[in-house]
């Protein structure tokens, strides 16, 4: 690690890898500060290994870096590329292989890697970021000229001072599992669903350790677990919060086996892989000098500093077993995300990329999935590195200047026909 970079980047989530990849590509001296082993995020220690969406109305909307490193794992493990993204079959990435090629395109981009290690102290003195960074050994200091914060919780800007926005209750998170031991064909969901009932009302199971709704575990048996379960997650940027929501995560799953287990044909129901880390699916935003709102969103607003398409439905998980608030975008409509609302207000050279950009619930509960996350990843390492380069305020630097950073490094800028 050196005493000065001209771009510090926290998280090396889906967001955070591709600004640092992008930083260190314009010619930033870059860190990358990870609190984990390793990169990916979500992505890799949450188990969502199905990145959406890069396609919308037969075109691609979203390219540069992310898709890169989304298009290398597949062709590394034999898989074929989508093309126009009318192919219904979900991508599923090897987790592992994306983290080493994220790690090998961050070394080869000139990016310095800090696993381990979290932000204790971000404060900005005489136009320069000092940051105190929590090691393994010990606290220490560097400068930066431009910090990108890419933790999804948006600790980096908490910590530097500015405001940031929560729910009083957030979208519930689930413990991504695999399952095997039983055949799903055999089973009866009718006598499983009674049992179930029974379980939740002499309160040994939540309905929600077995599923989304409640309509039982079907799906979630059916599917082999996967993506199945929620459970409650507040304050999760915290890392109180955060611990309370891994231990909640782990006790629900827990139940759930007890449960399965004691069922005709599930008797040796197992549970093969649990991701290391419970999936979050929403923390606190930040307060952006411009906030992409539901209707900005549903209608498909070009923002007039658009830096990137966002393409998914409204979908909000529900606690409770009332399943998911998800509705569609209408044809044709294709969302952007503005400059603005990776800015905290009243910030200088500081940018936000990733889940907890300035929007409201419902928009960012489309916003914060995987490829939108790498193209405001790509657009925040883009400005950073320009910032550190030209001594400019990622506010002030000229569209044109960001947009031309961004095609060289192949992304899809909001009003360009053609695809990456
Ligand atoms: C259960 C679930 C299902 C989902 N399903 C899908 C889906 O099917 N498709 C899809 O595209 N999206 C899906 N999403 C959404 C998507 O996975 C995430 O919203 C997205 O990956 C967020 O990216 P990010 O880079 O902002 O944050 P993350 O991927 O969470 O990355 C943040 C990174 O920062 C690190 N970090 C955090 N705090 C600190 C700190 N203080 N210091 C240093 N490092 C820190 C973390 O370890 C992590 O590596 C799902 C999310 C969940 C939880």
């Amino acid at each position: 690690m050196k005493q000065e970079y001209d771009v510090i980047v926290f998280g090396g989530g889906t967001a955070g890898v591709v600004a640092a990849i992008q930083a260190g590509r314009a010619g930033a001296r870059t860190l990358l500060v990870e609190k984990n082993a390793i990169l990916g995020g979500t992505l890799t220690v949450g188990g969502i290994n199905c990145p959406a969406l890069f396609f919308a109305w037969g075109r691609q909307v979203i390219g540069g870096i992310g898709w890169e490193l989304v298009a290398a794992t597949l062709v590394e493990t034999g898989q074929r590329l989508p093309e126009d993204g009318r192919d219904p079959r979900p991508m599923r990435l090897n987790t592992a292989l994306f983290a080493a090629l994220a790690d090998q395109a961050l070394l080869d981009a000139g990016v310095d890697i800090l696993f381990h290690t979290m932000p204790a102290g971000v404060r900005m003195a005489g136009g320069t970021w000092t940051v105190e960074l929590c090691t393994k050994t010990g606290l220490q200091s560097c400068r930066a000229r431009t910090v990108v914060d890419a933790t999804g919780d948006a600790n980096a800007v908490g910590l530097a001072g500015f405001e940031l926005i929560g729910a009083e209750t957030v979208q519930p998170g689930t413990l991504t599992f695999r399952c095997s031991g039983y055949d799903p064909d055999t089973l009866d969901y009718a006598a499983l669903k009674a049992a179930a009932d029974k379980a939740v009302a002499a309160g040994e199971l939540l309905v929600t350790d077995i599923g989304w709704r409640e309509d039982g575990p079907e799906a979630l048996l059916k599917r082999y677990g996967h993506n199945a379960n929620h459970f409650r997650a507040p304050d999760a940027q915290t890392s109180a919060g955060r611990s309370a929501a891994e231990i909640e995560a782990r006790r629900a799953l827990l139940r759930m086996y007890r449960f399965f287990r004691k069922q005709p044909g599930l008797e040796a129901f197992r549970l093969d892989w649990v991701c290391p880390e419970a999936g979050i699916r929403e923390t606190v935003r930040i307060r952006g000098k411009q906030t992409v709102t539901v209707a900005d969103y549903e209608s498909g607003r070009v923002f007039d500093d658009a830096l990137c398409y966002a393409f998914y439905p409204i979908d909000e998980h529900l606690h409770d077993g009332r399943g998911i608030n998800t509705r569609p975008l209408k044809p044709g409509v294709l969302p952007t995300i503005p400059r603005g609302a990776l800015l905290p207000a009243d910030s200088r050279f500081l940018v936000v990329a990733g889940r907890c950009l300035s929007s409201d619930r419902e928009a960012n509960s489309a916003l914060r999935v995987e490829a939108p996350c790498m193209a405001m990843g790509q657009a925040a390492g883009a400005m950073a590195a320009l910032s550190a380069r030209t001594g400019v305020d990622p506010e002030a630097l000229p569209l044109q200047d960001i947009y031309t950073l961004l095609r060289e490094h192949g992304a899809v800028v909001p009003g360009d026909t053609a695809g990456a």
